[in-house]
């Protein structure tokens, strides 16, 4: 995600590699490679300008108050901290800030207009934000499917309805207006506070599309209206997000698939351009890849400073009651398999295992390009599938036969099967050591 600006600030960090200050020489040198990272990855060429610019003048004032203060005191922090810090600042102010909470009415039920171009997803991001009110707000969300004009829309969200337990309105062969005045009523009915309308999308901006979204704003006047922009756009999603913003006032923007893009530069310049912020951001095809937006968390994963955060907001969206028990047992050594796959499906709940490492602290600690692979996680699940129930629970030791069952099960090697138990042992020990350690602190708490 956003890898290519990224690699821009990795490169201007090293610019200030051995050098005691900051100069004017190598700030230069620093924020020229950030301008070709910007460039390269979308980011509107006005906005680049204008954040080089606001980077560059701090940076300088930094120089002058630097070297006033030499006389005094040692230069504590190194320019290379410095200048980042002034990029974190920067960057967060060209994103933010931000209110990511929407709107909420009282007394009636809430209303969430969604629109955006078709294929940017929209209908998918609206079960999202559904399924996100669902489970963290507490809230009853419906669905409405206003898209009558492509043939799927109305059975996809049904479907995705379906999937996340929320109702799905729709009347078949009625125009989008009607549905949506009369989906309002239904609320009442189905006792559900909040209702988010999926409008259709075009392939472009035409006027028929933009008169239908226009009347359904003025007959639903919804609390909130959010545009849903694809990163993979750059460019035309900010250009998009104009022409959207100009006739129907948008609250916000949904930015999605920055999971998939390596540029993404339309996150970065969207609010300078039209004013409004990104209030989500879409980090897959999963319904539950929905993070609410925060520019100091996405300008410190852009800086290789991770986003300790964001991760542990994935953390508390998916942690299970029963976590402390499985933690005490692995600490008395107890961990089983059915234990550990538990954890990888936590894990994959959490979402890749790229984007959960970009989240960790002092990125520069891994190696450039190091690539972490989810499918090794599939595979590991595969092969616990394979494990009798017994064998899951560590009852039955796992002998060479076994293991070649298991490979057999579960399409693996042996070697593969073996390495894991070997991996699985070690940790075991380990952990029940670290148990055994603490055994002092561990006497004090009940049942231990
Ligand atoms: P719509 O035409 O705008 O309603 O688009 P859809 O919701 O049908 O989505 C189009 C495609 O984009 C589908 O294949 C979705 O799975 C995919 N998609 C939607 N959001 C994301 C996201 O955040 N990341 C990725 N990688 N794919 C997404």
């Amino acid at each position: 995600m956003l890898d290519v600006i990224s690699s821009g600030f990795k490169e201007a960090k090293l610019k200030f590699k051995g050098k005691a200050t900051l100069t004017e020489e190598n700030i230069k040198e620093a924020t020229s490679a950030i301008r070709k990272s910007l460039l390269e990855a979308d980011v509107e060429y006005g906005v680049t300008k204008t954040f080089i610019k606001r980077v560059q003048e701090k940076a300088l004032g930094q120089e002058v108050t630097l070297k006033a203060g030499k006389a005094q005191s040692k230069m504590k922090v190194s320019p290379a901290d410095h200048f980042i810090n002034i990029c974190q600042e920067e960057l967060e102010g060209l994103m933010g800030p931000v209110d990511s909470e929407l709107k909420y009415a009282v007394n009636r039920p809430t209303s969430i207009m969604m629109v955006g171009l078709q294929g940017t997803g929209k209908t998918t991001t609206t079960g999202k934000i559904a399924s996100f009110l669902k489970n963290q707000k507490k809230r009853k969300p419906m669905l409405v499917a206003a898209d009558i004009y492509r043939p799927a829309a109305a059975q996809q969200l049904k479907v995705l309805g379906e999937r996340i337990g929320v109702p799905v309105f729709h009347i078949e062969g009625e125009n989008p207006v009607v549905i949506c005045e009369e989906a309002k009523k239904k609320a009442f009915e189905w006792e559900c506070d909040t209702i988010l309308y999926d409008t259709a999308g075009r392939l472009t901006i035409d006027e028929t599309l933009m008169t239908e979204l226009a009347d359904i704003k003025s007959s639903t006047s919804p609390d909130n209206i959010l545009l849903v922009c694809d990163a993979m756009m750059g460019q035309d999603a900010v250009t998009t997000a104009k022409s959207f913003d100009e006739l129907l006032e948008i609250s916000g923007v949904v930015m999605t698939k920055l999971d998939g893009d390596a540029r993404g530069g339309a996150a970065l310049s969207i609010k300078e351009v039209t004013g409004k912020p990104i209030k989500f951001l879409g980090m897959g095809e999963e319904l539950d890849r929905l993070e609410e937006f925060r520019p100091e968390g996405l300008a410190s994963r852009i800086l290789g400073m991770g986003d300790v955060v964001g991760l542990m907001q994935d953390f508390e969206r998916v942690v299970e009651d029963d976590q402390e028990d499985q933690a005490m047992r692995m600490l008395q050594g107890q961990f089983s398999y059915t234990d550990f796959y538990k954890q990888i499906e936590m894990i994959q709940k959490m979402g890749s295992l790229k984007d959960l490492v970009a989240k960790l602290p002092m990125q520069d600690m891994f190696p450039q390009g190091a690539e972490v692979d989810d499918r090794e996680l599939l595979k590991i699940k595969a092969m616990i599938s394979s494990m009798t129930k017994k064998e899951r629970l560590g009852a039955d030791n796992l002998d060479q036969s076994r293991m070649q069952r298991i490979a057999k099960g579960s399409g693996r090697a042996v070697k593969e099967v073996q390495e894991l138990h070997q991996k699985f042992t070690g940790m075991k020990k380990m952990m029940s050591m670290m148990g055994k350690n603490m055994g002092g602190m561990m006497g004090k708490i009940p049942g231990m």
